[in-house]
Formats: C-alpha cells, sequence, structure tokens
C-alpha cells in the first residue's frame, strides 16, 4: 500500500513521501521475494481458485495522487507489473480531500505554528480541544509519527467533527496555499491522466466521493458518496467491476452497511489499512495490507501474517 511517491525536490519536499528511487528500488526486491499479482490473480487466490508456486504481492496506491502517473507509472511499466490505483472522485480537478489539506499545512508550517492556528480557528468556530491525554491511542494509530503530532492527527482524524474541520481547513488553506483547485490539478491526477493509466494496463478503483470517513457518515449520506464515487467511474471509463479502497480503512473506519453499499454499487473487492497478509478464504472486502514503512529499509516481508 503505497501513497506519496516522489523525490525531495518536488513541491512540499516535507512531506511524508517515499523517496522514487527507493520504490524502486522495493518493487525489485518485492520482484525477488514473491510472484508480483494482478489484481484478478490476487481475487482468484483469495477465492482458493489459484494456489500459486509463491507468496503472491499486490501493490496498490491510494487517493490518485499525480505522483502515480509522474513517478509510479513509468517504474510500473518498465518492470511489466500491474498496479491497483485508488482515486478520490470529487478531488480530481477540483478538491483537495481534508486529509491532504492537513498534509500539506503540515509540510508548509512548523507544526507548533500550525497546530496554533488549528486551536485558534476551532475556537472561532465553538470547538473546545478536548481535555482528555490522547497520547497512547494516538501513537498506536500514526506509528511513524513523534507522540505530539499523532496526538494532533488524532484529535483532527478522530474527534473534530467533519463539518468544522473542513471549514478550519478551508480557511487556513486558503489563507497559506491559496486556490484548491489549482493545488488539486498538481496533487492528483487528471482525468485525462486516469484514462491513460487505464490505456497502459493499471486497474483504477474507487477511493469514495469525498475521502470522508465512511463510517462517521450518515447511512444516508455514506450510501450517497459510495454512489457518486461508483457512478463518476462508470460513466467516464464504462460499466466494469473495479475494486475499493476504503478512507483511512481502520476497522472502525468502515462497518457492515458500508460494505453492503460497497457491493451494492457494484465494486468487486475492497482494501482495508488493517495491517497484514491474507490467505485463501479472506473476506474479499476487508483486505489486509502492508505500508512501505512496515518493512525495514532493504528487506521484504517474510511473513504474510501480522
Ligand atoms: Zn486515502
Amino acid at each position: 500500500m503505497y501513497h506519496y511517491v516522489r523525490d525531495e525536490r518536488s513541491l512540499f519536499p516535507r512531506l511524508n513521501a517515499m523517496d522514487i528511487a527507493d520504490f524502486r528500488d522495493q518493487i525489485r526486491l518485492l520482484g525477488a521475494r514473491y510472484e508480483i499479482a494482478s489484481l484478478e490473480t490476487a481475487l482468484s487466490f483469495l477465492r482458493g481458485e489459484h494456489t500459486p508456486s509463491r507468496d503472491l504481492c499486490l501493490l496498490t496506491f491510494d487517493d490518485g495522487l499525480r505522483d502515480h502517473y509522474a513517478n509510479v507509472l513509468p517504474a510500473l511499466l518498465e518492470a511489466g507489473i500491474e498496479g491497483t490505483f485508488f482515486v478520490i472522485t470529487s478531488c480530481i480537478e477540483h478538491h483537495v480531500a481534508s486529509v491532504h489539506k492537513n498534509h500539506l499545512l503540515m509540510a508548509t508550517l512548523d507544526f507548533e505554528t500550525y497546530r496554533a492556528e488549528c486551536v485558534r480557528e476551532l475556537a472561532a468556530l465553538g470547538y473546545e480541544w478536548p481535555a482528555e491525554d490522547l497520547t497512547s491511542k494516538a501513537v498506536a494509530l500514526y506509528r511513524w509519527d513523534r507522540s505530539e503530532v499523532a496526538a494532533f492527527k488524532y484529535v483532527m482524524s478522530r474527534c473534530v467533527p467533519d463539518s468544522l474541520k473542513n471549514r478550519m481547513l478551508d480557511r487556513i488553506f486558503a489563507q497559506r496555499l491559496g486556490e484548491e483547485a489549482e493545488i488539486a490539478r498538481q496533487l492528483y491526477m487528471t482525468w485525462p491522466e486516469v484514462r491513460e493509466m487505464i490505456a497502459s494496463g493499471m486497474v483504477i478503483g474507487g477511493h469514495s466521493h469525498a475521502h470522508d470517513l465512511l463510517a462517521g457518515l450518515s447511512l444516508e449520506q455514506m450510501a450517497e458518496d459510495i454512489a457518486a464515487c461508483a457512478g463518476e467511474l462508470r460513466n467516464r471509463f464504462g460499466a466494469k467491476s473495479r475494486p475499493f479502497s476504503y478512507p483511512y480503512g481502520k476497522s472502525d473506519s468502515f462497518s457492515q452497511h458500508t460494505v453492503a453499499c460497497v457491493r451494492k454499487n457494484g465494486f468487486s473487492c475492497a482494501f482495508s489499512t488493517i495491517v497484514g497478509g491474507n490467505a485463501p478464504g479472506d473476506d474479499s472486502f476487508s483486505i489486509r495490507r502492508i505500508d512501505p514503512k512496515d518493512v525495514p529499509a532493504g528487506e521484504v516481508v517474510s511473513s504474510v501474517r501480522s
């Protein structure tokens, strides 16, 4: 499971990104250890219909980032690998998802300044920052951040109501980074680029319409979001069974209602961010994944079960 893959000279050099050279090294190492699977092969393995001679490894990429078109696609084409890419349909050419506004602001402002601005803007909107110490929960969730940053991200993603957070982020984003649609065109693939990815043999799936925490929405809002995502992909690229990836993707980010809704909209399977490998018979609507940051540099995963 990959997100940002770029070199350090890119815009926003402080983003928590995987370097493109490390990515190329990693796919070479993965290819030596695993059979690099297509989505179709991986799903037939899960159904117990395919027994590969080596463990399978499927490469997936979340958020429809421009990095995936500019940096990942050439590397995968050279290596003859099919990647599976999950796009946020309302973001392409228009919006920056709140999770990415947060990443970009954190990569622009120093942490203390950003946190102070968030607390101030939220207070102006009538929100009181939680008094409870959430550090241990936060550190468990954000394993690669220092504890103050993890605690801040935790409150932002789990405590502040989405409507308030979005208003706060919109204000700080506009003041600090400028026009949202312009940044969206730099941050995400455009529709013609997505089309080119498909023409190059890559699989495109849905990652929701607005990248909200699906389990946090009302059933009606959730159904609307997932249907909008499926509809946009169908209208642009035709009716076809596609994979889905839950925004945030932890076990509490989606519910049985989310799964039912994803199925109803014709998605063929769904990926979580729950860490681990998968075996035949496992639920194809809660597929586990491994983040490259979970793997020590220069090594590949030796066990498929976490
Ligand atoms: Zn995402």
